[in-house]
């Protein structure tokens, strides 16, 4: 039995799925899920993130919310949270980065967020000598002000995908033909939660709604505004998307998305105004949605790279030039990511970004 063959015989025994329940399943199915059975990460596997190009992404996401920390007049218990930890590089690195920051570490507690078993033990060796909680549910993140990061967790969050008709919209959903997944539609039917989409789409447009991340969105943001803290989310995408942003990523290539379910990454970018509205509602501030660039080099992501590169040479240099270059530059992550900041309306917004 494979993925495939499971998702095809339910198929055909109860229509065709949306393509939420489709990357559901194929990244957190227990026994074939994406995330359930490995590693993905680095230059031998799927896919390269931030904080595994460079220690300097995470030392400086830890800068930032250790200043936020400070300025909130050091609350002497939070949790330091991440959502979607992976191999625990990142949490490894604001932990390193923060630790002559005075009081900072005695007053935190490491909380992740993660639903692979497999990372977690990743993560469990990475950050042993911290002590962390894993969590499997926002809702469980502890009644204590917050400071959360959340590198590349929205985009792997189910979506579904609908087709403009007129004033309704068609769902695209997978379905099977011949033992093989394939893309069809659904019925037109209204969208309320496509109301406001009405008015910057036409006939034909694809437009994207990630469901399950406004939930946690609100939980995050009130828990910011009630207790205090700060939250950096960093992804790839746009304020407001428009157009089929689904992509599977399979040994640093992009793969047919229906092939091989389970085995490559599935990934869609981020909404952010959602995300952002979801915040205020909330009654929590956010900032700017400012690319990944621009937030790194104003927490002074050069400064440090010439602190490293002092003392090294030959090939070691070239990485470090190349991983500065990477993270930074807009043809590669530094326009494509953004970062989002949520923070209490009466605090300042978290060091790098502004209101
Ligand atoms: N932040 C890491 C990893 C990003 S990959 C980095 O930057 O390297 C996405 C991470 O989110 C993985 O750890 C994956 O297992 C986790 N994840 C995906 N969906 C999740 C969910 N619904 N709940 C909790 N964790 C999830």
């Amino acid at each position: 039995m494979s993925l495939h063959e499971l998702l095809i015989a339910r198929m055909r025994q109860d229509g065709p799925m949306t393509l939420a329940d489709y990357m559901t399943e194929c990244l957190l199915h227990p026994t074939w899920g994406y995330y359930s059975t490995r590693d993905p990460f680095g230059a031998q596997g799927d896919f390269i993130t931030a904080p595994e190009i460079s220690q300097m992404f995470g030392e400086l996401i830890g800068l930032s919310l250790a200043q936020s920390w400070m300025d909130q007049g050091q609350p002497s218990t939070f949790a330091l949270a991440e959502l979607g930890p992976g191999r625990g590089t990142l949490m490894a690195d604001i932990l390193r980065a923060t630790r002559s920051v005075p009081g900072f570490h005695a007053a935190a507690k490491v909380v992740l967020m993660e639903a692979s078993q497999t990372l977690r033990d990743a993560q469990k060796a990475t950050l042993k000598d911290h002590n962390p909680q894993w969590i499997s549910d926002v809702a469980e993140l502890p009644d204590l002000p917050m400071f959360l990061v959340a590198n590349e967790f929205f985009d792997a969050l189910p979506i579904r995908q609908f087709l403009r008709d007129g004033t309704a919209w068609c769902e695209r959903l997978i379905g099977e033909a011949d033992g093989a997944l394939t893309f069809g539609l659904g019925p037109a039917a209204p969208q309320t939660a496509l109301q406001d989409r009405l008015s910057d789409t036409r006939d034909g447009d694809l437009v994207e709604l990630c469901a399950p991340a406004i939930p946690i969105l609100t939980i995050l943001a009130s828990r910011i505004a009630q207790n205090g803290g700060a939250a950096l989310i960093v992804d790839y995408g746009d304020w407001r998307s428009l157009g089929d942003t689904l992509q599977a990523l399979k040994a640093h290539e992009r793969v047919d998305p229906l092939h091989a379910p389970g085995q490559a990454d599935l990934t869609a970018h981020v909404d952010f105004e959602p995300l952002a509205h979801a915040a205020k509602a909330a009654g929590c501030a956010h900032t700017r949605l400012t690319p990944q660039g621009i937030f790194l080099e104003r927490l002074g992501i050069t400064a440090r790279a010439q602190a490293l590169a002092k003392g090294i040479g030959g090939s070691k240099l070239d990485e470090l030039v190349a991983a500065h270059r990477r993270l930074t530059h807009p043809d590669e992550m530094g326009n494509l990511f953004k970062v989002l900041g949520l923070y209490p309306p009466q605090a300042a917004p978290p060091p790098g970004l502004e209101p």
